[in-house]
């Protein structure tokens, strides 16, 4: 049998197949700046020479690890040099913007913010949004069912991908490119691969539903004087902005500063709450919404939910007031550190971090744990630094503290960044054996001979 690299070289041009050593002046990904390793790193253009690469790798059993934008935060890209790469980085066509029908239909590797932009000049707007958008693709969007900063108003990837064309694992070309908000004939076979991770195909083109675009956003960043008033705060705020409340980002007080440290991001307030809300609105009337939300923003002031604020008066100073929430590079300063996302309902918050963070110190006294995220959606990023403590043991000793006391309340281990390999073992805490044997089949049905993204998601039997 020829070298797989070989047999790639036959099937597409020369230079769609990279070779080990091209493939190793990559990084692995966003996170981690090790070589890229891979037995080949394949670049099709389409569905019809995806198609041709799986079925070659089907026949041989060769495992296929998936490459979009790699900002994803699990793992889920991690190859060996085994493994064929499939990057989706030529299928970059944006073929039909219907703004009409408000879809727009491109190819997987189209990035978000490239999407965004092609919608804005026609007046509309992806419902989906992310600090990673100028690196990830809307086919790594899909495959991880993104969530992001506007789930309060749009909901997640999921809710706003109408149709795909994916190709199975054996290189059929399933075209699935529906452009109707409605369509119940028979099982909904976009849905099966929209946060499959690699694991059940490889998705080739997408159609997102597009919404009007907002005529104007009101941004503040508000201090609030404990966790327990943020429940009132979001109801509050959702009852006074109607439909138009579109974020609604808690950041716990030490996070905050931790940020916004002399040399980083600049303080817009004082630096010594407890905790913070960053909150956007957005509206089709800038004058009539702008004075609506200054409204409710007195109001929840005077009724004390809200201790201080600061609106933002120009894009620049909403981007400076978005870029404390989404900016936090500085806290990669710290090593190692490991960076959470779980979901759980929002009564439970305060005393779960509160708990996370007891567990923490006990097992490290001079560990950090610093929390933020979309908590209108019961969403928390959490980054844990076991501090001086050492060992090889100190991710998975974390993970004990932060995933086990979401058992009793019911949460996620995985609010929207998904499973991948980080994630895998711990998928019984939040998914019934039933549940995980109904993954199994699902994976055993599309992909017999366990090529797409082995390893991944699903634990070992
Ligand atoms: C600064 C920053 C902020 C972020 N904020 C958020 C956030 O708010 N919300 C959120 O949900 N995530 C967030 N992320 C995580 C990440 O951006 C998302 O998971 C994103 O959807 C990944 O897209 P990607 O193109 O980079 O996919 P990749 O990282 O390349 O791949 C992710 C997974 O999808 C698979 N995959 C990729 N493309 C395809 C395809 N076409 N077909 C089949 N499988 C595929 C891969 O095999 C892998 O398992 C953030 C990341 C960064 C770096």
């Amino acid at each position: 049998m020829t070298d797989i690299l070989e047999a790639l070289r036959d099937l597409l041009d020369d230079d769609a197949v990279l070779a080990p050593d091209q493939a190793a002046q990559r990084a692995s990904s966003y996170w981690d700046p090790a070589p890229l390793r891979a037995a080949a790193l394949v670049r099709p253009r389409d569905a019809r020479e995806t198609g041709l690469v799986l079925a070659l790798c089907h026949d041989r059993g060769q495992p296929v690890v998936t490459h979009g934008g790699l900002t994803g935060v699990v793992d889920g890209v991690r190859s060996g040099p085994g493994d064929v790469v499939l990057s989706t980085e030529r299928m970059t066509a944006i073929e039909a913007l219907d703004d009409v029908g408000r879809t727009v239909t491109a190819g997987a590797g189209v990035t978000l913010q490239r999407l965004q932009e092609a919608a804005a000049a026609r007046g509309l707007l992806v419902p989906i949004d992310l600090g990673a958008r100028g690196s990830c693709t809307i086919g790594g969007n899909v495959a991880t069912n993104a969530g992001g900063i506007n789930v309060i108003r749009h909901g997640m990837t999921r809710d706003n991908v109408l149709g795909l064309e994916a190709v199975l694992a054996d290189g059929t070309v399933v075209t699935s490119l529906n452009r109707m908000v409605k369509n119940n004939a028979g099982y909904d076979v976009r849905q099966l691969f929209v946060g499959s991770e690699g694991t059940l195909g490889v998705v080739t083109r997408v159609v997102v539903r597009l919404v009007e675009a907002p005529a104007g956003r009101t941004t503040a960043l508000a201090s609030v004087p404990s966790f327990d008033v943020v429940p009132s705060l979001l109801r509050a705020l959702e009852r006074a902005l109607g439909g138009q409340l579109t974020a609604f980002e808690v950041m716990w007080g030490d996070y905050v500063r931790a940020v916004t440290e002399p040399g980083l991001h600049r303080a817009p307030m004082g630096r010594d709450h407890p905790f913070y809300v960053l909150v956007e609105a957005e509206g089709g009337d800038p004058a009539t919404d702008r004075a609506a939300f200054l409204a409710a923003l007195e109001r929840v002031m005077a009724g004390e939910l809200v201790t201080d604020a600061v609106v933002a008066h120009s894009e620049t100073e909403r981007r400076a007031l978005w870029a404390i929430r989404e900016q936090f590079e500085a806290l990669f300063e710290r090593r190692p550190i490991f960076l959470y996302d779980v979901s759980l309902p929002l009564g439970s918050m305060a005393a779960y971090v509160d708990e996370v963070q007891a567990r923490l110190r006990r097992r490290w006294p001079d560990s950090r744990c610093d929390a933020m995220g979309h908590v209108g959606d019961g969403n928390l990023h959490l980054f844990v630094h076991p501090g001086t403590a050492t060992g090889d043991d100190l991710h998975a000793e974390a993970d004990d503290d932060v995933y086990e006391p979401l058992r009793p309340i019911g949460g996620s281990i995985s609010a929207e960044h998904g499973i991948g390999l980080e994630k895998r073992d711990r998928l019984p805490i939040s998914r019934s054996p039933a549940e995980i044997e109904l993954m199994r089949t699902v994976k055993r049905a599309l992909d017999p001979r366990n090529i797409l993204n082995p390893g991944k998601v699903l634990p070992p039997a």
